[in-house]
């Protein structure tokens, strides 16, 4: 089973000709079973789990996930099965809500910032600073509320917002944090379909919030949102990946293989044992062997 494609099909690393209607939610590939693709999946997992051994063990470089998507898209599961097999020493997921007081005391990409992975490590982020040319977008009264002087809020708002995260996103590629985003891209009608689970299958009652439900009266806006958003912050050093989120066997399968795809270009290597250091593992051993 081929998967190298699946990596570079949904990369969008130029936001020029981008139009999110090019891309199908239901989209699967030429992948037609989702057994097979459960197998493939279960084989980037564990090719995940040795590139970050290595990754860790090599401590040079970071790669830093973002996800971002309609509610019910499926992050949550994404996040949940594509890392199980990795070393949570060396995985920290964040998870970005509604900002508190604190964080509003500070200018929209420190929050974050606190949290991005150190070197050797894989950091995940379950929404991010995005949010600010997405929720902040759609809802005018919450940039209101992120209290910034007036006279900084005016129409190019937008635009000095994608701007200042490209600088951020191309200053942390160049210090070593390769940078994969992923927009888990979802229809409408199936995310009707997920929330009327909710609703009718006791054990998923608790997934279910009424803010959901708000959110997705505005859903061509929020598609506006996300179209712009991609066009705009869609850069080499950190692309997008525009991921299929209809079934989420498939999501699930091309998430783990960019991930896979991505560690591998690194060329990892386990640090080389110069001189020094193998005279100190043998004088080591022969301690030990000692007594
Ligand atoms: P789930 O519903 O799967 O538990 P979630 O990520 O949707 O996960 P919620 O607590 O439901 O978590 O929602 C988080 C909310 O916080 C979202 O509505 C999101 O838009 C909002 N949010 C995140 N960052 C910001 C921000 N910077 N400004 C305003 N709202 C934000
Ligand atoms: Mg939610």
């Amino acid at each position: 089973m081929k998967t190298e494609k699946l990596a570079s099909t949904f990369r969008v690393d130029s936001g020029k000709h981008f139009h999110l209607k090019d891309f199908d939610p239901a989209d699967t590939g030429h992948w037609r079973s989702k057994q097979h693709a459960e197998e493939a999946l279960q084989q980037g997992i564990v090719r995940m789990a040795e590139l970050q051994d290595v990754l860790y063990a090599q401590n040079r470089w970071a790669l830093l996930l973002i996800f971002q998507a309609m509610d019910a898209a499926g992050k949550d599961g994404v996040i949940k099965h594509v890392m199980s097999g990795v070393n949570p020493q060396g995985c920290q997921v964040y998870s970005f809500k509604v900002p508190s007081d604190q964080e509003l005391q500070h200018d929209f990409l420190w929050r974050t910032t606190l949290c991005l992975p150190e070197r050797g490590h894989i950091g995940i982020f379950n929404r991010a600073y995005y949010e600010e040319v997405l929720v902040a977008r759609v809802h005018p009264e919450i940039l209101k509320s992120e209290k910034l002087p007036d006279s900084l809020t005016g129409k190019d708002i937008w635009d000095e917002r994608f701007e200042d995260i490209r600088a951020l996103e191309r200053h942390m590629a160049r210090s070593g944090t390769v940078i994969r985003k992923f927009f888990l891209h979802l229809s409408k009608k199936e995310q009707k379909r997920r929330f009327l689970a909710r609703l009718d299958e006791p054990g998923k009652n608790w997934k279910f919030s009424e803010s959901d439900i708000r959110e997705r009266q505005f859903w061509d806006d929020y598609q506006k949102a996300y179209e712009d958003m991609i066009r705009n912050t869609a850069t080499e050093y950190a692309p997008w990946y525009v991921v299929p989120a209809d079934n989420k066997w498939f999501t699930r399968l091309v998430v783990s293989t960019v991930i896979v795809a991505t560690l591998t270009s690194l060329n990892l290597a386990y640090p080389e044992v110069d001189d020094a250091k193998r005279k100190q593992l043998e004088a080591a051993k022969r301690l030990l062997l000692k007594k």
